[in-house]
């Protein structure tokens, strides 16, 4: 192997966008990744006939960095309708956007998922929100989300019932301890775009950047042991040598190589897929556990958004539990399907699983939440990922291209930018520490 410019540990999101912008500007490189392909945990199966993603993931159409890199059109999004259906107290409720389906804002009114009030809050939080930059947002007076939800007054029965679930299922974290930053941000991408899944599966995304690289420059099925400025030690023994490196694999792997100035813990996720020759909903949007007994935090008809996840004839039904059960599989699957019996009947035992993901690093504990972290740790040796942004899609992609643009200043001997004024950065709301790390977490649904 000649010797690249820049070597990247890891072909995720974030290893590829750095890759991607220093292929651009005529940087020679090699990622090294540990997988049998590109894409981290962004990875599809093909398992008969089905398209399962290694967790159910939504691409959030306005995040800025997928706006600016992915090409949309290609990947043939498909929209999930905006809104939830949320189970509560024996059934189900339909929860819409009031300022994209107007007309019904009346079934929003009577509902019990929250309480007439909460409408408005959420109006003024949208509307907040909608009006205040990225900058301001990941940077504002930081506190837990469920905090920032009780400070904003919103009902607990709302919280409970819809934003636990929704904002729980999508941070991985149900009791809502995560940085009301990311809650925030999260509630901005939903409220400007759309929550959407490529036609082919999840791992189109990854691919479709991996092929503006070539393809000579990225090294498949080698783990990297160890890394300094300018080298990285693979598993081999073999020595890899260049002017820099970029580490860019998940945080605890990060840590374990670097010994990293925080230690970055875990947010698990459990994933089960089944198949079923009827939809029990007809909508392409969630379900959501709104308080209901049992493991299941949402259910998606993966079909119902992107037809081509299943076979013709088929449903393809996923299920997240957040967290990392210590329940066995088979003493999960049972608490699962007991809960969907009573959701949908003696139908839902007939459903067939197809696969259950556990998957122990789903998203990192970022708390507080730094966006944008200096990627450069010392002369000749970077980082980048979703630990050192927002955890999320956007996060992981913004963290490579600011690595790749760090490094080139450094190349090229240009000063580093001014440190950004930050309005409130670093700001606490006085009554919230640190909370704990909850990574192998089941107590929620106990
Ligand atoms: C189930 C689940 C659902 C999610 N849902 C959403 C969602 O709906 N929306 C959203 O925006 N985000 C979601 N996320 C988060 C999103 O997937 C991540 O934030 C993002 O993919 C992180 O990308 P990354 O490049 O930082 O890290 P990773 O994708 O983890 O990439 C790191 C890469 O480094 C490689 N690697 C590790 N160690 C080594 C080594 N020693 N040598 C060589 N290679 C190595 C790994 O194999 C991997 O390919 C979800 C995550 C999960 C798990």
């Amino acid at each position: 192997m000649s010797n690249p410019d820049v070597l990247i540990v890891g072909a995720g999101l974030a290893g590829l966008c750095c890759a991607r912008k220093l292929h651009k500007e005529g940087v020679s490189f090699q990622i090294i990744e540990a997988s049998d392909a590109c894409g981290g945990r962004l990875r599809t199966d093909r398992v008969d006939g089905f398209l399962l993603d290694r967790g159910l993931h939504v691409l959030l159409t306005a995040y800025p960095e997928a706006l600016a890199e992915l090409d949309y059109d290609a990947l043939e999004l498909c929209a999930f309708s905006p809104g939830a259906l949320v189970r509560h107290e024996g059934r189900f409720y339909r929860v819409s956007d009031p300022w994209r389906e107007p007309g019904t804002f009346l079934t929003n009114f009577f509902s019990p998922i929250g309480r007439f009030s909460d409408k408005f809050r959420i109006a003024r939080l949208r509307t907040a929100l909608l009006n205040a930059s990225i900058e301001e947002i990941l940077e504002a007076e930081e506190s837990s989300a469920m905090s920032a939800l009780r400070r904003r007054r919103f009902s607990r029965r709302i919280i409970d019932r819809f934003f636990r679930p929704l904002f729980g299922g999508a941070m991985l974290d149900t009791r809502l301890t995560t940085s009301s930053r990311q809650f925030e941000f999260i509630f901005r991408m939903l409220a400007e775009g759309d929550a959407a899944l490529p036609a082919r599966g999840i791992q189109a995304i990854p691919e479709q950047l991996a092929a503006s690289l070539p393809a000579e420059a990225i090294l498949l099925d080698q783990r990297v042991h160890s890394v300094q400025p300018g080298q990285a030690k693979l598993m081999t023994g073999e020595t890899i040598s260049a002017r820099a490196v970029v580490l860019a694999t998940e945080g605890p792997e990060a840590v374990r190589m670097l010994g990293l100035e925080r230690p970055v813990a875990s947010r698990g996720v459990c994933c089960l897929y089944f198949s079923a020759r009827e939809s029990p909903v007809d909508e392409p949007m969630p379900v959501l556990s709104g308080g209901s007994r049992g493991p299941i935090n949402s259910l998606v008809v993966v079909n119902q958004v992107a037809p081509g996840y299943a076979p013709p004839g088929e449903n393809l039904i996923c299920i997240t539990v957040v967290g990392w059960p210590s329940r066995d599989d088979q003493t999960l699957i049972n608490m699962v399907r007991g809960q969907l019996k009573r959701w949908y009947g003696l139908v839902a035992q007939e459903w067939r699983l197809l696969r259950i993901y556990r998957i122990d690093h789903g998203l990192p504990v970022s708390f507080p939440l730094e966006h944008q972290q200096n990627p450069r740790l010392q002369p000749g040796l970077y980082a980048c990922g979703d630990h050192r942004s927002v955890p999320c899609i956007h996060g992981a992609m913004e963290s490579g291209r600011l690595a790749a643009e760090s490094l080139l200043r450094e190349m090229r001997n240009q000063p580093d930018p001014p440190p950004r004024k930050r309005s409130s950065a670093g700001k606490h709301h006085q009554h919230h520490s640190r909370p704990a790390p909850e990574p192998g977490s089941d107590d929620d649904f106990d």
